[in-house]
C-alpha cells in the first residue's frame, strides 16, 4: 500500500500512556492534519514516524515498506522522510543557502537554481542567502528549516506547527505556497498544528487526537459540519450547543423543530450549530420560522462583532454568541430575531 500506514501505535513514558493505539492511514501524496488539545500525544506520534523514537507496539509502513513492527526498526537516517519541528534545528555553522542545500549533490548544476527557488517559496529574500542562523529571526530560521526538508524531496514530509513563528499575514502566504508545492509534487504529508483554521485549509484529511487517541478522521468539510462529538465539534471551530430531543423525524430546541435523519435515535440530544448558519435581523425584517430574543452583549471584533442573544423561548439557557457584521449596529437590550440556516446537525449528549 502507498502512503502512511500506521496501526495500534502504543507509546508510554514510565505510567503516562501517551498514544494508546493509533491508527491511521494517509494516502500517498495526499496531507493530513492532526489537531489536538496540548498533551494528547501529536508531536510524540511524529517523533515515531520519523524514527527518533521506537513505539511500544504496533506497525509502521511508508509505501509498502514496514519502518517498524516487522523485524529491526529501519533507522530514522534510512527512512526518506522530512521533518520540520517546531524549533527548526538547523546547522548553526553552515550559512542559509548550505542549510537549505545540505541534502543535495555540490555536483548538481540545478543546486544553486533549487535553493534560490525554495528561499523565494518560503519567502525568504535572496541576500539572507550567506547569513547564519544566529543572525535570523525565529520565524526566518523556521522558513529555512521548511525549505531544507522540502530540497530533499522526501518520502513523507512531518511538520509541528512549522508556520507557528510566522506573522499573521505571512503564515497564510507561507502555508498556501507549501501546500500548493507539496501538492504539485505529491509529497505525502502530516501536519500538526494547533490551528483549526490551519489544518481545515491545509489538509486533505483531518485526525482529531484526544489523550492518545484519535477521536474522529475525516474530510475538513466532513469533520466541520458532522462532527461525531461535541469535543471534535468545538476543536474544529466555535460551535453552538442546543439541548434538543429527536421524535418522529424531527429534532425540536430552543430555536425550533428541525428536519433530523431518519436514522437518528429518538430522546434527547445536543443540536449543533457553526455560529454562520444563524442570521440575526431586526424583528420586522424576521423570516417566519425565526426565534426572537434580546441582545446582552456586544464584543467588536474589527471585520465582525461577537453578540450574545438571550432566547425568549430558553431564558434560562446561556445566551447564543452569534457573529454579526461590524456594520450591524446593535445595541445592549434590542429585541433581535435568530433564523438558523442550513440543515442542522445532531449529536450525542456529552
Ligand atoms: P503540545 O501540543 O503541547 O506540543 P502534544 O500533543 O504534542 O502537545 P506530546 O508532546 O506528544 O503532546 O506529549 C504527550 C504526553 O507525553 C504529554 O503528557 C507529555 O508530557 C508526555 N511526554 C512526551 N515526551 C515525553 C518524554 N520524553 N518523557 C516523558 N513524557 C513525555
Amino acid at each position: 500500500m502507498s502512503g502512511l500506514d500506521l496501526q495500534g501505535l502504543r507509546k508510554t513514558f514510565g505510567s503516562m500512556e501517551a498514544l494508546a493505539g493509533v491508527d491511521l492511514r494517509v494516502p500517498s501524496g495526499s496531507r493530513t492534519a492532526i489537531v489536538g488539545p496540548s498533551g494528547c500525544g501529536k508531536t510524540t506520534l511524529l517523533r515515531l514516524i520519523a524514527g527518533f523514537e521506537q513505539p511500544d507496539a504496533g506497525r509502521l509502513a511508508l509505501d509498502g515498506r514496514v519502518l517498524f513492527g516487522e523485524g529491526a526498526p529501519v533507522p530514522s537516517h534510512h527512512r526518506n522522510i522530512g521533518v520540520v519541528m517546531q524549533d527548526g534545528a538547523l546547522f548553526p555553522h553552515l550559512s542559509v543557502a548550505d542549510n537549505i542545500g545540505f541534502g543535495l549533490s555540490r555536483r548538481d548544476p540545478s543546486r544553486a537554481g533549487t535553493v534560490a527557488g525554495l528561499m523565494d517559496l518560503v519567502g525568504l529574500p535572496g541576500a539572507m542567502r550567506d547569513k547564519r542562523p544566529d543572525q535570523l529571526s525565529g520565524g526566518q530560521q523556521q522558513r529555512v528549516a521548511l525549505a531544507r526538508a522540502l530540497a530533499r524531496e522526501p518520502s513523507l514530509m512531518l511538520l509541528d506547527e512549522p508556520f507557528s513563528a510566522l506573522d499573521t499575514g505571512l503564515r497564510a502566504a507561507t502555508r498556501e505556497a507549501v501546500a500548493a508545492l507539496l501538492a504539485a509534487k505529491a509529497i505525502t504529508t502530516v501536519l500538526v498544528t494547533h490551528d483549526q483554521a490551519e489544518a481545515l485549509s491545509f489538509a486533505d484529511q483531518v485526525a482529531v487526537m484526544h489523550d492518545g487517541r484519535f477521536r474522529q478522521i475525516g474530510a475538513p468539510r466532513d469533520l466541520y459540519l458532522r462532527p461525531k462529538d461535541a469535543m471534535v465539534a468545538a476543536f474544529l471551530g466555535d460551535a453552538i450547543l442546543l439541548p434538543a430531543t429527536v421524535a418522529q423525524g424531527k429534532v425540536d430546541c430552543a430555536l425550533g423543530c428541525f428536519a433530523a435523519d431518519l436514522s437518528t435515535d429518538p430522546g434527547p440530544c445536543q443540536l449543533m450549530l457553526r455560529p454562520e448558519q444563524l442570521h440575526v435581523s431586526t424583528i420586522a425584517e424576521a423570516p417566519a420560522a425565526a426565534s426572537t430574543g434580546e441582545v446582552v452583549g456586544i464584543s467588536f471584533g474589527g471585520a465582525s462583532c461577537t453578540i450574545q442573544v438571550r432566547l425568549a423561548s430558553a431564558p434560562d439557557l446561556p445566551p447564543l454568541r452569534l457573529s454579526v457584521p461590524s456594520r450591524a449596529e446593535h445595541q445592549i437590550g434590542e429585541a433581535v430575531a435568530v433564523a438558523v440556516d442550513g440543515p442542522v446537525h445532531i449529536l450525542p449528549i456529552s
